[in-house]
């Protein structure tokens, strides 16, 4: 967790001034990292409008740095709205990355230009002190490539840069953190659907502590029903208008962006607290604008636990999911059927405050847990600000790395391994592994999928008290699987496979996974690199036949483990490492390259 990371390294009196520089607003926030205080807070609106106070946004910057005065600031936190595909993290703010954010402008014009103004306007007034960037794209730019692709030509797709990005990514991550913590849980041990439902609304699914879908997409058009915005809407319907020649495309923005959703459906406002007061007086278009609203989020609940292969945890945040609690009820409506109960009660009396970030509504019965939580970008961009500007260069970038290229192979249980090699039947050990106590095995089972079949897997020892099938990408379109990325131990909710031996099958219903990269290293090598158990690093292959940088790496700390990264076949041939390997197991490590490790969001 953020948090523990930063207190741990002693940042306690720590102080961030975040800024979130928009179109006609700037809002800044001083936040003491350690008690959470907001020191100074400063709102300045209507920028450039006829009746704002301030003419420009350096009008509008000077008000707040004298707001400021002289008080001390350790760091400054730029939230910046697209990041485009280039940054999964918020970063120091140097001249590339201005540039980069510049670059970005053309997928974000009513934000990032807005965004890098403030940015500049801060560097002058503040510039012996780090600045960082925050980007609200950050969170998703990992989506699969199956969420974040639209169905059509993909050359084109390119060409334009039409994908999907998704946004409000440092809410979710935040209040998925927050809920995960009430839960007496970490974010990357639940899969929680997190709405975000504010003027702009979106929701998230987030697996295991990253997003996996999102409902907004190349812009933060798509998906929900928002105060002004439509949300889904067939691209057709806006063919049709086009060609009815009763719209330009200035006006057709303007009315998909700002008189659709809740305003467009009542006809009266984009305010959820009229609609329903107007709703309960019997005013027809009131009430069919919240019923669409909640039919919509309803949908995507449904639809990110299917995503996610089951969900643990709803969670509520924005104006409308922190404050409106009718509206959480109906959203929440008909979901028994997956396990969510709500508590009635619970629901109309919930209230989150700054000092009660979270407060659970589901009934004790419940197995999918409701929460409303209180999001708080500002705290997490600080957070995330201090965390960032913390941990530059800390992390040692000399030490060698052994890689092990993992083919596809098998761990199993007593009972599996005993049909299908015989009552009684152990393991007999074929070889040794680099890790301590592991081998591998003699034994060897045929994976039969819908599709095709692959012969000849290793099975791994010692055995395990759960049967876990891991395999490669190139594998699951042999086998005509879709095995999901997951952490080792992790089969919730994963693919079946048919397990066939020597003296019988076995069809496991869950099991079969693709294992997410990791690094084993024994304590002292995790001091050495300045790491934590279970957290994401990029490792940087170097002086291998190609030089590659692998993101989203898991490190996991054992007294038991000796320091070696495992990557599974596909990784080692796109590096070039190890091609000889396919068909072995865990090769014997060492491809000759130097690993860098960089510490990344965990
Ligand atoms: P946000 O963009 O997250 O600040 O959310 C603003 C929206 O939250 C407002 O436009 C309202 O529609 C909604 N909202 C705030 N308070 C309430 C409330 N008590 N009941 C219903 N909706 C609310």
């Amino acid at each position: 967790m953020y948090y523990k990371i930063l207190f741990s390294n002693g940042l306690c009196s720590m102080r961030v001034l975040v800024i979130n520089c928009g179109s006609s607003s700037v809002k800044c926030h001083l936040i003491n990292l350690a008690s959470d205080e907001r020191i100074t807070v400063g709102k300045v609106q209507s920028i450039g409008e006829s009746g704002g106070k301030f003419k420009n946004h350096q009008q509008a910057l000077d008000h707040v740095v004298a707001e400021i005065g002289d008080q001390q600031i350790d760091a400054v936190g730029h939230r910046v709205v697209h990041g485009g595909e280039k940054f999964v993290e918020p970063v120091i703010i140097d001249s590339s990355v201005l540039a980069e954010i510049e670059a970005c402008s053309i997928d974000a014009p009513l934000h990032n230009p807005y965004n890098l103004l403030g940015i500049t306007i801060a560097q002058k007034q503040w510039s012996n002190i780090p600045h960082v960037a925050v980007f609200d794209t950050a969170f998703h730019v990992r989506m699969p490539r199956r969420a974040r692709e639209y169905a059509i030509d993909s050359e084109l797709a390119k060409k334009y840069r039409i994908r999907r990005f998704g946004f409000h990514g440092t809410s979710h991550e935040y209040v998925a953190g927050v809920a995960a913590s009430a839960l007496h849980s970490t974010a990357n041990q639940l899969r929680i659907v997190t709405l975000h439902l504010g003027n702009g609304a979106s929701a998230c699914a987030v697996e295991y502590g990253k997003s996996t879908e999102t409902s907004m997409g190349m812009t933060p058009l798509e998906g929900l029903v928002m105060g002004t915005r439509a949300g889904d809407i067939d691209a057709g319907a806006i063919l049709s208008l086009l060609r009815s020649g009763d719209f330009t495309v200035a006006e057709l923005d303007t009315l998909l962006n700002r008189k659709s959703g809740l305003l467009g459906l009542s006809g009266s406002s984009n305010d959820l607290r009229k609609i329903e007061d107007q709703a309960e007086q019997g005013d027809d278009r009131a009430r069919a604008a919240i019923n669409i609203f909640a039919h919509r989020a309803r949908k995507y609940i449904g639809a990110y636990a299917a995503v996610m292969g089951g969900v643990d945890a709803v969670v509520f945040t924005g104006g409308i999911g922190e404050n409106s609690a009718t509206m959480r009820r109906r959203i929440l409506q008909r979901l028994e059927f997956l396990g969510l109960v709500v508590d009635e009660d619970r629901n109309t009396d919930a209230v989150v405050s700054n000092e009660n970030k979270s407060v659970i509504i589901s009934d004790a019965s419940s197995r999918v847990r409701a929460l409303v939580v209180k999001t708080d970008e500002e705290y997490m961009i600080a957070s995330l600000t201090m965390r960032v500007v913390n941990e530059v260069d800390k992390i040692s970038a000399t030490k060698s790395i052994p890689i092990a290229i993992s083919a596809r192979h098998a761990h199993l249980t007593q009972e599996t391994f005993e049909k299908l090699f015989g009552k009684g039947a152990t393991p007999t050990v074929h070889r040794e592994l680099l890790q301590p106590g592991q081998f591998a095995c003699k034994e060897k089972v045929n994976l039969i999928g819908p599709r095709n079949r692959l012969d000849g897997v290793r099975v791994l020892g010692p055995l395990r008290s759960i049967d876990q099938v891991e395999i490669a990408r190139t594998d699951e379109f042999k086998l005509g699987v879709d095995a999901p990325i997951r952490d080792s131990g992790k089969i919730t909710g994963s693919a079946p496979i048919t397990l066939e031996g020597t003296e019988g099958t076995v069809h496991l219903n869950e099991g079969l996974i693709c294992a997410r990269r990791h690094i084993h290293m024994h304590p002292d090598d995790a001091k050495e690199f300045g790491v934590e158990d279970k957290d994401i690093v990029e490792v940087a292959i170097t002086g291998g036949p190609r030089d590659l940088s692998f993101g989203d790496t898991l490190i996991r700390v054992s007294e038991k483990y000796k320091l070696e990264m495992h990557i599974d076949t596909d990784e080692g041939n796109a590096a070039e490492l190890g091609r000889d390997a396919s068909g072995e197991i865990i090769c014997d490590a060492v491809v000759g390259a130097a690993a860098k490790l960089r510490r990344t969001r965990g």
